[in-house]
């Protein structure tokens, strides 16, 4: 070390602290960045590697980037995955005796990342810690929020599904747990993995470390006391804290328990499958559940109606809570577009008050509070004493903030800069001393311009000018034709293309004053607005909780808005399982096809009765449609959401189901038929009464032969299990389960065949389908004609062969061929009433059936 600087020793001392972070290092008004730091940086930020003398002649790798606009840089470097340590001069450097101290104040790490910019505004970003073992502990920090929480979990895959309703930005991680980062990476493709020592994830450590930050002495209080591997995680969340943002826990809440028990069930496939919070072409919310009822109008609302699609309630009272309040918001038609209203202009109160704990709050943050307060006694009035329960309790969160808005408005001018170093923040009045240098700024501008116009008088030069500059400060400007008429006490400072600029002494001790004042002033009132800044960031959490209850608020007018726009109606949510859905719509689809072209559908399951109904239609009639429409409206009853349908009837559920054969997947990696089986087996292992089981295609990634006997199997075992079910499937032969369970009952989605072509009707009708329509689709898809007639003769060959097969017979072995090339033709005419048809119906039929045998091919 003894040839560096004594710069670059103290750099170096402070880096090797943070070997994993890239340091941005102040100086002056820069961040510099040194080594392999300036390296990396240098490409990913597409900004000039220069190099410094480190010492003793040795050139260092070196790039910068400006203090005061850094912010973009370390968002850019964070979204590539790294973390940025800001290393900053804790003395005025005019102050300091030799070199200036520095410290790392803050790391900048993808879980504890707070730039509005980057953080989107209606997802919660968490911060995640697992303890892993036989039951596994979650700690969960949303640090924008100001959310901390903690759970743990019956088993591993427990762990995999909540991480993925939560979708981290950062886990936080024991060594040596590789199959468990593999099995996240591949659900969480972005997420960053932290590995800490294990010493950090303990018990004693979190009782200790919540002593000393919350005084909380015993977890018990926190409702923590069972939870010693969720305590685990607890403690690693705080140490890594501590280490990276530890003013963070100055005014953080202590941690929350939480039971993912108490919502439904959504494991990961469903949470794909049903594509509640964002689709699964592009990842974004377009085209998700959450894109329809998203009509918040407030961050906080759309953060929280998005946790209530991935948290549907169990409990029958906080549903029906919901369903009062949102009743009341239709009703109150008027109220509630009053309330949207107001809560358009109201800012998000949560992060702001986190910005404000961590010093990481401008003026117009503070503005941007002030305005947001002033509406909160309006909010207040518009939902009045007879409003349902939750509405009330919320309103009653409400804190009180009088105080406080006085204080801003009072203090803070109408508009204020970004910056709160320039001042032009502050109301005068507010503080003497401001307002005199403040006086004696404007008295010296209006001096300025005496000083013109006596100078003018004395040379007789009519355009002199004075001006000021940042380099040299106040000068007089004579353009070159009058220079002849300079006095000579002019000093000459600057030469222009057609113009002299000097300075007089007069000049320069008025200038002299006038800065002082400048600077004074800036000092002030940045002063004035960190005291103001300090003062709202002691109430952040009540500023917190009152953002939590503007945010459902703000999601029950939401819901409201929906409930009404499109036509929801309140479900029957009951204790006794069963669904009754009648003329239910798809939310999203009939969001997207044209106004009126959606086609309703009715579905009904009772777990005594016919609980497993069995889909066929040909591709596109819309299997998929009902089953995903059935699983959403379950779902958003759940939430105590309206639904849409003409009515509807819900038992509670434990859990919804959804799984799409592999084909209909795309692939991720492992062998897409073991991935559809192991979550087969998944729902055969934990199905019950109360779950709703949507299989659309399983066993597709196999043999015919496999896929069947497997689809067969898993439909016997979903009987048995009493599970409500869906099953689409192109399997023809399963159709004949229903007639060996009870509670099996076969249903198709009508299609009309037309001049050999299908005509789609959308219509869930009982009975199997006729056939696959396999080919009549493909005519419809454009394959040439030719193409078309020699897969039809392919077929009706390969429909003869088939009748030589025998089923597989999973129990006994079956009278009926595995095709029958007559069942069009005896289902049509079994269609028919013979008493009802006229004569010339009767003619067109014999046509028809004619066709029908002439295609079957025997
Ligand atoms: P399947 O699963 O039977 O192949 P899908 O459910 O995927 O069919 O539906 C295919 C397309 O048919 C959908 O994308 C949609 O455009 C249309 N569709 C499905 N159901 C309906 C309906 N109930 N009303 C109107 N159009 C529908
Ligand atoms: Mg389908």
């Amino acid at each position: 070390m003894q040839k560096f600087t004594p710069m670059f020793r103290q750099y170096l001392e402070i880096k090797r602290r943070y070997p994993e972070a890239i340091l941005f290092f102040r100086l002056g008004d820069f961040y510099e960045m040194f080594f392999e730091d300036a390296e990396k940086a240098a490409g990913i930020l597409g900004i000039a590697l220069t190099s410094r003398d480190a010492g003793g002649g040795r050139r260092v790798p070196m790039c910068g980037v400006p203090a005061a606009n850094a912010t973009p840089y370390i968002r850019k470097l964070v979204e590539s995955g790294y973390r940025v340590a800001i290393c900053e001069q804790v003395e005025d450097p005019r102050e300091a005796k030799g070199l200036v101290r520095r410290e790392v104040l803050r790391v900048i790490t993808p879980g504890l990342f707070l730039d509005p910019e980057a953080l989107p505004e209606k997802e919660a970003c968490y911060l995640a810690a697992v303890f892993p073992g036989r039951r596994p502990g979650l700690a969960l920090l949303d640090l924008s929020a100001g959310d901390f929480r903690v759970t743990e979990l019956p088993e591993r895959e427990d762990l995999l599904n909540e991480l993925f309703r939560l979708e981290p930005r950062e886990i936080l991680l024991p060594p040596g747990n590789e199959p468990l980062k593999k099995s996240l990476a591949e659900i969480l493709p972005r997420v960053a993995f932290s590995e800490r020592p294990s010493g950090e994830f303990s018990e004693a450590r979190a009782r200790e470390l919540l002593a000393r930050h919350f005084g909380v002495h015993d977890p018990a209080g926190l409702g923590l006391a069972e939870m010693s591997a969720g305590l685990a995680a607890v403690g690693a969340v705080l140490t890594y804290l501590s280490e990276n943002e530890p003013g963070a826990l100055e005014r953080l809440a202590p941690p929350r328990p939480y039971f993912p028990g108490n919502y439904l069930v959504l494991d990961e496939p469903t949470k794909r499958n049903l594509e509640l919070v964002r689709n699964q072409l592009d990842g974004t919310v377009r085209h998700s559940l959450l894109w329809v009822l998203d009509q918040t109008r407030t961050p906080m609302g759309g953060r929280t109606l998005r946790s209530w699609i991935l948290y549907p309630l169990r409990d029958l009272s906080a549903i029906r809570q919901r369903q009062a309040s949102l009743r009341f918001l239709l009703e109150e038609a008027e109220r509630r577009r009053r309330l949207r209203e107001v809560l358009s202009r109201v800012t998000d109160l949560e992060r702001l008050a986190t910005r404000c704990a961590l010093r990481l709050a401008g003026p117009r943050d503070l503005v941007a509070l002030r305005e947001t307060l002033k509406r909160l006694p309006e909010i207040r009035e518009s939902l009045p004493p007879e409003a349902p329960g939750r509405l009330r309790a919320l309103v009653q969160e409400l804190a009180d903030f009088g105080e406080l808005l006085r204080r801003l408005e009072e203090t803070l001018l109408e508009e204020v800069p970004a910056s709160p170093k320039e001042g032009g923040l502050v109301r005068p009045g507010v503080h003497p001393e401001l307002d005199e240098l403040r006086d004696l700024k404007e008295n010296a501008l209006r001096y300025l311009s005496e000083i013109e116009s006596r100078e003018r008088a004395r040379t007789g030069i009519p355009n002199l000018r004075v001006g000021f500059n940042r380099v040299f400060g106040y000068y007089i400007e004579v353009t070159k034709s009058h220079l002849a008429r300079v006095p000579r006490d002019y000093i000459r400072k600057q030469t222009l293309a057609n113009a002299e600029r000097f300075i007089t002494p007069e000049l320069k001790e008025f200038e002299a004053r006038v800065l002082s004042a400048e600077e004074r002033i800036q000092a002030l009132e940045y002063e004035i607005f960190v005291g103001l800044r300090e003062e709202v960031a002691e109430r952040a959490e009540e500023l917190r909780q009152t953002a939590r209850a503007l945010g459902e608020i703000d999601a029950l007018c939401s819901l409201a808005e929906v409930a009404e726009k499109y036509g929801y109606v309140c479900p029957e949510v009951t204790e006794a399982p069963g669904i009754e859905i009648v003329e239910g719509r798809h939310p999203v689809l009939e969001r997207v096809l044209p106004y009126g072209s959606f086609v309703p559908n009715t579905v009904r399951l009772e777990p005594e009765g016919e609980r497993l109904l069995l889909i066929t239609g040909p591709n596109m009639a819309g299997k998929s449609t009902i089953l995903r429409q059935t699983a959403l409206i379950v779902l958003l009853a759940h939430m105590g959401s309206f639904v849409p349908a003409a009515s509807a009837r819900i038992g509670l559920c434990d859990r919804i189901f959804s799984r799409i054969g592999a084909s209909d997947e795309l692939s991720r990696g492992r062998s897409t038929f073991m991935v559809e089986m192991a979550e087969c087996a998944n729902i055969l292992r934990n199905a019950t009464e109360r779950s709703l089981v949507i299989l659309d295609e399983i066993g597709r990634g196999t043999s015919t032969y496999d896929g069947l006997a497997i689809a067969w199997a898993v439909a016997e075992h979903l009987h048995g299990l009493r599970a409500l079910t869906l099953l689409a499937t192109h399997y023809h032969e399963l159709t004949r389960l229903a007639e060996e369970l009870p509670g099996v009952k076969n249903y198709n989605v009508a299609v009309k065949s037309w001049r050999d072509q299908v005509v789609f009707l959308y219509r869930l009708q009982p009975g199997p389908a006729s056939r696959s329509y396999g080919v009549e689709v493909a005519a419809l898809a454009g394959l040439p004609p030719e193409v078309i007639a020699r897969a039809r003769e392919i077929l009706s060959t390969l429909e003869r062969k088939a009748l030589e097969v025998r089923p597989p017979a999973p129990e006994r072995p079956r009278q009926l061929p595995l095709f029958d090339p007559l069942l069009p033709l005896k289902e049509r005419l079994l269609s028919v009433d013979p008493e009802e048809l006229t004569p010339r119906e009767a003619l067109n039929l014999i046509f028809e059936l004619r066709a029908l045998l002439l295609k079957s091919g025997l």
